[in-house]
């Protein structure tokens, strides 16, 4: 039997690249995996958190963990790691350990780089030992991307050196069968992820009562990588969308002029939203919140709202975004509505002429929409408004409260935002669909 030489080669060249193809599979693959026991990490510091990372930098990861990794330099040595236990100062932790220089040495050389006695629990300390168990190197972790290199070969030599990272963008869209919670977790995202997306969201939904069997939940967050770790750590969301029927919540990462990087939706206003103070237009206090001798039963009472006198028929604005969660009768106050607006707020308007058609019980109301008239129903003096802001179910000074404003992108910061935010929607959406 004979083979030609041209068979052979060809078989081998076949061969090969087999198991070339099956060793670039595995190392993905092992970069993968920890995405499940992953660790993040909140303190990060971005150059620009305006510039977006695509999911299409796969191929760079592999090299990233291949090239400049210190513990190939060092793999003829015996690596040992340990964390920083409470109380332990760094020269405990050299006495469980060999070497050929004074201790003290060392720790005076390392004192001029990083001061010691800021050494912090589970700080992570790796040891490189040879064969006669003298420790040659020692690696320092000073944040999750930077490392103080102590080398010990031949005299003490330190250099601080940033390991190098990449960033992407990770996307994920699910349906809620069970929580908002539970099912992120069951779709792999973060927990941190998680508890700032509910934040996030915590002006405009009430998550025990909002969030209903089939609500969609989009997201877009920072995911990064640090070369010779397995570790993932996660920066910001840069993009969420909650939609419950066909009610859609939607907002993007923006880094102001100012400098803050806060979260606006698609017409530039943003997250944070504040009660308005005034639910009516052209209107005069006529009673402050506090103590006063009531008008009607002339006993002094401590009177839980702001009056507003006004015209019958004036409108009355909703307070803030919210769902009804009283309208009709309600005793003293005459025609009353309250409105739910998230776990620890809510408003209430008394003394109504009439409600404005649609509003009942359950219905979604944003802030500014008008939901009655002025009256004066109930135990009222004369047509006017009484508003109260209900915080943790008790009335507070509607004048003393302290929320935040919220910011409206205007001119040339909305073009910026603008042009920003299709930039991240296209990156989400070509993430989640490529
Ligand atoms: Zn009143």
């Amino acid at each position: 039997m004979t083979i030609s030489l041209n068979k052979i080669s060809f078989f081998f060249i076949i061969f090969f690249g087999f198991i070339l193809f099956f060793n670039s599979l595995s190392n993905l693959d092992y970069n993968k995996k920890s995405v499940v026991n992953n660790t993040g990490k909140r303190d990060f510091d971005k150059q620009d958190p305006n510039i977006i990372t695509s999911e299409s930098n796969k191929s760079q990861t592999k090299t990233l963990l291949n090239e400049n990794s210190i513990d190939n330099q060092l793999k003829e040595l015996k690596k040992i790691v340990i964390s920083v236990k409470k109380g332990q100062t760094f020269s405990k932790i050299l006495d469980n350990f060999k070497f050929s220089e004074n201790k003290f040495e060392i720790i005076n050389a390392i004192n001029k780089e990083f001061n010691l006695k800021n050494l912090g629990v589970n700080q992570k300390i790796a040891f490189f030992n040879d064969e006669n168990n003298i420790t040659k190197k020692i690696t320092l972790e000073l944040d999750y991307k930077t490392i103080l290199l102590i080398d010990l070969s031949t005299n003490i030599k330190i250099t601080k050196k940033e390991l190098n990272t990449l960033s992407s963008t990770e996307s994920k869209e699910y349906l809620i069968t069970n929580s908002l919670y539970a099912d992120g977790i069951a779709n792999y995202i973060p927990n941190e992820i998680l508890m700032k997306l509910i934040q996030l969201f915590s002006f405009d939904l009430d998550f025990q009562r909002d969030i209903k069997k089939n609500t969609i939940v989009s997201i877009s967050y920072e995911i990064t990588t640090v070369e010779n770790k397995n570790n993932y750590y996660f920066g910001d969301i840069e993009y969420a969308r909650i939609e419950i029927n066909n009610n859609n919540l939607e907002y993007f990462k923006f880094l102001t002029d100012d400098g803050f990087i806060d979260y606006f939706n698609r017409e530039g206003k943003n997250v944070k939203k504040s009660i308005l103070k005034t639910p009516l237009d052209g209107a005069k206090i006529s009673s402050n919140f506090g103590m006063r001798k009531h008008p009607i039963s002339g006993f002094n009472k401590m009177h839980k709202g702001i009056d507003f006198a006004a015209p019958i028929g004036t409108p009355i604005y909703a307070g803030g975004n919210g769902i009804i969660e009283f309208v009709g009768n309600n005793g003293g106050y005459g025609k009353y509505i309250r409105i739910r607006h998230n776990n620890d707020y809510k408003t209430a308007y008394a003394h109504l002429s009439s409600f404005k058609k649609g509003i009942s019980k359950g219905v979604r109301v944003n802030q500014g929409e008008i939901i009655g008239y002025v009256g004066s129903t109930g135990r009222s003096t004369g047509p006017h408004l009484h508003y109260e802001i209900i915080y943790q179910n008790e009335q507070i000074n509607p004048l003393k409260l302290k929320l935040p404003s919220g910011k409206v992108l205007k001119g040339t910061e909305l073009k910026k935002f603008e042009k920003n935010y299709k930039i991240i929607l296209a990156n989400h959406l070509n993430n989640l669909f490529e």
